[in-house]
Parts: structure tokens; sequence; C-alpha cells
């Protein structure tokens, strides 16, 4: 069993406003229990991060501080197996997933480990009169709340950087999953962080998450969520005036010419909607298909969506459970709408017995682009068809959504690939390939309303610092 406690200023406390349950979707039962935190917690949290930053860890050099996410990465590399299993058991994603997060949260400690002592400012031509140069400086005390998706990942996605550049954190995981992440703290506690550089607050995103953000302690906030909470998260920073990274998921096209490789497209299609039951902000979610070919993808997508096993995460399936019963019922909801409003159900996997929050991967055709299922999230294992003509068209399908977070082009035209992944405004687009987000090493975040701001790779460096510029005048 984890804490049912915070870990704030290097101690395990009790939170303020007593404790929560956690769910196993799978089976729903009771999965463990996580402190409930509020204003007090977040407070001394805050507090005790700002002497972190005024005190030793400010102090602690970049090498060193390289050196201490080295050891959390070992230490959690060491532990994947009983990390993806609290995982897999509180998110209800199947074993083989959760492992692969957990190694995950593992490389990114690694990689920004490296990166701590690599990240640098410039000098800078000016006069000859002056040296110019600039420095890239923490911003201080940063704030972090992620969602209940992929919580070991985006543990480490998310602060392995502010650490790396110096900033001291205050962490604020999901209430719906986040028994791994306590766990990764007890692991993390033991690379011997100075006392206050990492502090995990957990609770309900009204108490803790509420507290987080209005407080006026933090110097950067970085969100990932729902568009409503991330409207709220920036209305508190503007308050406060202080910059805020937010990630609000997506509503990503693959693009399939009919020039493609469709035995290599096929399976990867299929696995960018049902990764996670589809509760990825970068699923790919609308797949638009030239019209030459829709009828011979759709035979094959078909045949994939009625083979695609469901059921509970420690069977190993192909997919697990819905986080949650309002979820699952979200879900419900978009495919009933999209029938209302004329598209039709073409594929349905099997729903298992038993009292988990199942919903089986669904396939829908005839759905126009601008329905309400083709523009809006469903956070669910469901792939709308879209029928294209031509480049235009599908550029113009690709483009006509809100978000804008990431896309992939499937074709063997090289100058068209050039061409479509130029014209699509995304984050990140991939060429006869899908990554749901892709590797640690490459810089992920949207464009539109899918947010702004840059995690992963070197680029999510540039966020959690500023730059300072040194002229100095030797006449
Ligand atoms: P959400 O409410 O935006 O939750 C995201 C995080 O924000 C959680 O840690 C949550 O805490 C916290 N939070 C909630 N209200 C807050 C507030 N007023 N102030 C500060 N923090 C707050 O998302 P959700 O309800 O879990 O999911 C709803 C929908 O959001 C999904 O169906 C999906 O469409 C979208 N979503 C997107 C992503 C993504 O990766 N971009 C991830 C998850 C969900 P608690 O959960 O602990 O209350
Ligand atoms: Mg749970």
């Amino acid at each position: 069993m984890t804490k049912p406690q915070n870990y704030i200023n290097g101690k395990w406390v009790d939170g303020s406003l007593g404790k929560l349950d956690m769910l196993n979707p799978s089976y729903d039962t009771k999965a463990g229990e996580i402190a409930r935190s509020g204003e007090k917690d977040i407070d001394s949290a805050v507090k005790a991060a700002r002497e972190a930053f005024n005190g030793v860890w400010g102090k602690t050099d970049a090498a060193n501080r390289g050196r201490m996410l080295y050891k959390v990465a070992k230490i959690l590399e060491e532990n994947v197996e009983e990390l993806a299993e609290l995982e897999s058991k509180d998110t209800g994603k199947p074993m083989k997933q959760a492992r692969t997060d957990a190694t995950l949260i593992a490389r990114y400690f690694e990689f920004y480990a490296g990166a701590a002592d690599k990240f640098h400012g410039d000098t800078i031509p000016f006069s000859d009169d002056y040296t110019v140069y600039s420095q890239r400086v923490p911003l201080g005390v940063t704030g972090h709340i992620i969602p209940w998706n992929y919580p070991l990942q985006m543990t480490g996605r998310t602060l392995a950087p502010a650490l790396a550049a110096g900033n001291a954190t205050v962490f604020k995981p999901a209430e719906d999953a986040c028994l791994a992440v306590v766990r990764a703290f007890e692991l993390i506690h033991e690379a011997g962080f100075p006392p206050g550089a990492i502090n995990l607050v957990t609770g309900l995103g009204t108490e803790a998450g509420g507290a987080l953000a209005n407080h006026p302690g933090i110097d950067h906030m970085a969100f990932t969520g729902s568009p409503e909470v991330g409207k709220i998260i920036m209305k508190n920073s503007a308050d406060h005036i202080r910059p805020v990274l937010l990630e609000l998921g997506g509503k990503s096209p693959q693009v399939v010419f009919k020039d493609a490789d469709l035995d290599a497209a096929m399976p990867v299609i299929v696995n960018a909607i049902i990764q996670n039951a589809g509760q990825t902000c970068s699923a790919g979610s609308r797949l638009v298909i030239q019209e030459d070919i829709h009828d011979e993808v759709v035979e094959g997508l078909i045949k994939r969506f009625n083979k695609i096993k469901v059921g509970p995460a420690d069977k190993d399936p192909d997919i697990g459970p819905i986080i949650n019963k309002k979820q699952l019922e979200r879900v419900e909801s978009f495919v009933a709408r999209a029938e209302k409003e004329g598209a039709t159900i073409l594929a349905q996997a099997e729903k298992p017995e038993g009292k988990g929050y199942f919903f089986p991967p669904t396939l829908m055709g005839k759905v126009n682009n601008d329905s309400f299922i083709a523009q809006n999230e469903v956070f669910g294992p469901v792939l709308t068809v879209i029928p294209f003509k031509d480049e235009a068209d599908a550029i113009r399908i690709a483009n006509d959504v809100e978000f804008g977070l990431i896309a992939a082009v499937w074709t063997k035209d090289n100058g068209r690939a050039h061409r479509v992944t130029n014209a699509i405004n995304a984050g990140q687009v991939y060429v006869n390939g899908y990554g749901a987000g892709g590797g640690v090493e490459l810089p992920f975040g949207g464009m539109k309303k899918s947010g702004f701001g840059r995690e992963k790779g070197f680029e999510a460096l540039y966020d959690v610092t500023a730059v300072k510029t040194i002229i100095i005048n030797h006449g």
C-alpha cells in the first residue's frame, strides 16, 4: 500500500482534509487511499519550495542537479514492475501499457539529467565597447497539475525539466488516478533531494488544484487537462501575472492517401485510437481518408475492430476500462449523439461481462467533419471515418477543427508528404507513422485550442526558465 499522505519539505504528512478512496475501474473496487488536501497543504508546500529555491536547492549547480535526476531515473527503473502494477490497477490500463509508462517516467528523469548541464545562454555580438551574454535562469517555484490518463509519464514529463533547470516544484496529480505517482515519490525520496525541491500534494481539483492555481507564491503553472479547467488556470495566472503552459487535448487527424502502404498503416491507425482506451490527448480520433480507398480501408478496419479484446487491466487485454462512470457515460453519450446526427456504427468490439467501466472500441462511418463527434474530444476508443477527394480537401478537413495537437500523413509520395505536413496546423506531424505524443526527446504541445507551451525534449527547458541578459560596458 502507498502512503495516503502528502510529500512536503522532504517529509510525509497527512492531508488537512482527510483521505479519499481510489477506484479500480476494471472491477469497480477500492484501489487504495490518498490524502485529501486543500489550501493549508498547498501553502506549506509552496513555502517549502520557496525556501528550497532560496536555499540549498537553489544553490545546487547544474551538474549536481543532473546527478540527482539520474539517481531518480535509476531508482525508478529498478521498480518498474511495482509501479506498473499500481498504475494498471488505478487507471485500468493493461499491464503492457503500464510497464511502458513506468519505464517512461524513468526515461524522463534520465533525459533531463543529461540536459541539466548542457542548457546554457549565448554571447551576443553588440559593440566593441561591450561584452554581452545571456543566462537561462530558473523561474523559481513551479506549479504542476496533471490529469489521470498517464499519471506516471506525465509526472516525469512535467517535473524533470523544471527540476533540471533549477526550479523548486509543487505537484498535484489527478484525484482519479495517482497511486503509482505516490509510490514514485516514495522512491524519489531515496534520491536525496534537498527538502522542498519537490513536493507532492494530492486531492480534488477544486480543493488542492484550485489552491495551487490561486497561490500567489507560484512563478509558473503547467497544466494538462480539459479546456474548461485550462481557462480557469489561465485566468488565475492572469491575476498573478505569471506564465502558464496549457496542454488541452486534441482531435487529431490521421490523413491517408490512396498511395499509402495500407498494410503498414492499418495497425497503427487502430492503435492510435485504442491506446489507453482512447483516453489520450493525442489520440488519432479522425480518420481522414481518400475516397478511392475508403471501402477497402473500412473493410480492413472492421475486421480489426471486431477482434480487439477488451477486459480488466490485470488480464492484459488490448484495452482496459474507461477511468470511471462519469467518463464512460460521456463516451456513450457522444456515440449516441453521433448516431442521432446520422453517423453509423461500422464496427464495435465485444463488451466484456463484469463490473468494469468498459466501452468497446467503435468505428463510426458517414461522419461529417462539421458534426459534434468530429469536432469534440471524445476521450474514448471511438474512431470516425471522414472521406476526402484530393490533397486540398484533405488539408482543409485536417485543419477544420479547433484543436491542433498532432496529426499523421500516410503517403508514399515524398513531395506530398512535405506539402501536407507544412500545411497542417499541429504541434507534431507524423509521416507514415503515429506516436501518440512520441518519444521523450520530441517537443510536444498544442496549436490553436490545444494550448501552448512545449513539453518534452530540450524545448521544455525554455518554458521553465527566463533569459537574463548581462550587458558589460568595458569602454
Ligand atoms: P480536468 O477536470 O481538466 O482535470 C485535470 C486536472 O485538473 C486534474 O488534476 C483535476 O483535479 C484538476 N482540476 C480540476 N478542476 C480544477 C480547478 N478548478 N482548479 C485547478 N485544478 C483543477 O479533466 P477531467 O475532468 O479529468 O476530464 C474531463 C475531460 O478533459 C476529458 O473527457 C477529456 O476530454 C479532457 N482531458 C484531456 C486531457 C489531456 O491530456 N489533454 C487529459 C484528461 C482529460 P481532479 O481530477 O483531482 O479533480
Ligand atoms: Mg483509480
